[in-house]
């Protein structure tokens, strides 16, 4: 086995928004932070995409806080290409029927060059180390701390704590993969019984459709959300109300199905999704140019949304074997800026136990 990482303190898996605020935490406290992400870039369910001149946020489709410290935060990062969407987000019924929102408006944050900006200004306040394209695979508990395996055979540590962030789901597939050298320590039951109610964390799919017009859609709201969630679609987004993400005379709809029609038609193939998709949109904004996008495309997010979160007695046990736990889902709300928060307050969890 290669060994691609040496000794670190504290080892992250996944750079969602969690696994950033968690290395944010940490930036100015005497501690090597690694972290080890699955994928070619950061931000996790934050993410962008770029494709024929459009750019669009095809998870997480902006930041919004009704308190004040992530507007602070996002200011901090810096104001260059920052966006704050000024239209209204709407609401529709089951029966399409649409209605100016009459919730407050707060500050709807993403970036000209989309929310993966979030995770990436954050990583550059700190000097982690990350290491993309690296899946973890397994954990071994050692008399030194912490191991960590990933898909191509490499290891990385010891690291005296380690961070989980994956969604719930994932993060149980990770615990069920843990191995403890010391047979005779009570570590393995620990993780053996928060593998079990991890894995009953619910979350909901979403598959997320992209349509493109080579014209403008003209309307007096950003968004459009059911509010009965009674409707195939859940969301509906005109990406061009974010500066930047779409050439003038283009459109480009963000279009998130509901949870059950998402689950449902998760492996149709794209052009047959798009084509159901856009005929609904055509309906729903009443306008039949929409049933014929210019080109389409897609993202299916198999672990969307958490539905609940996880008994704090079961964070509190792995603690004290030094494995942490981040991510919306331990807040139990699938928001980007809770997942920050809980990886900030994880660090901070992390730091008294040190
Ligand atoms: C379609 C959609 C729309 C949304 N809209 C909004 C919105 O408008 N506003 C909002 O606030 N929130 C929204 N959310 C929710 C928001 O995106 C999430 O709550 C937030 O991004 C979760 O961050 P996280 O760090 O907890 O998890 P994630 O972002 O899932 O991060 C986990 C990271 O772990 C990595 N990983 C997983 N397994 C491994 C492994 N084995 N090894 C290494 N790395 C691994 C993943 O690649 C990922 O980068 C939306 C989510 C979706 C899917």
């Amino acid at each position: 086995m290669a060994a691609a990482t040496g000794d670190g303190e504290v080892c992250i898996v996944g750079a969602g928004l969690a696994g950033v605020g968690v290395a944010y935490r940490l930036r100015e406290e005497p501690v090597d932070v690694t972290i080890l992400e699955k994928s070619r870039g950061v931000g996790g369910r934050a993410a962008t995409r770029r494709k024929h001149g459009c750019r669009y946020d095809h998870g997480a489709n902006y930041i919004k806080d009704g308190g004040d410290r992530t507007d602070e935060l996002v200011r901090e990062l810096g104001d260059e290409g920052l966006v704050d969407i000024d239209q209204p987000v709407w609401t529709f019924d089951a029966d399409g029927e649409i209605s100016p929102g009459d919730r407050r408006e707060a500050h709807k944050w993403t970036w000209t060059e989309g929310i993966t900006q979030f995770a990436k200004r954050v990583l550059n306040e700190t000097d982690a180390t990350v290491h993309k394209t690296t899946r973890v695979d397994g954990l071994t508990r050692t008399a030194d701390g912490w191991r960590l395996s990933d898909t191509e055979g490499d290891s990385h540590g010891p690291f005296e704590a380690v961070v989980l962030t994956p969604p719930a789901p994932q993060t149980a597939d990770l615990l069920a993969s843990t191995a403890v050298e010391d047979a005779e320590s009570d570590v393995a039951a620990t993780i053996e019984g928060a593998t079990e109610a991890v894995r009953e964390v619910p979350f909901r799919t979403i598959r997320t459709v992209v349509l493109q017009y080579p014209f403008e859609i003209d309307r007096p709201f950003y968004a459009l959300v059911n509010t009965d969630r009674d409707h195939p679609i859940g969301w509906l987004a005109r990406e061009s109300c974010k500066a930047g993400h779409v050439p003038d005379g283009e459109s480009l709809l963000v279009v998130q199905m509901a949870p059950d029609w998402s689950t449902a038609h998760y492996d149709d193939p794209l052009d047959s999704a798009a084509d159901e998709a856009a005929g609904m949109v055509a309906d729903l904004l009443d306008d039949d140019r929409l049933a014929e996008p210019g080109w389409v495309d897609d993202q299916g997010w198999r672990y969307a949304l958490p539905d609940a979160g996880l008994d704090d007695g079961i964070v509190d046990a792995l603690r004290g074997q030094s494995l942490f736990l981040a991510g919306d889902w331990l807040v139990g709300e699938g928001r980007a800026h809770q997942a920050f928060w809980n990886g900030v307050d994880t660090a901070e969890a992390l730091l008294v136990d040190r």
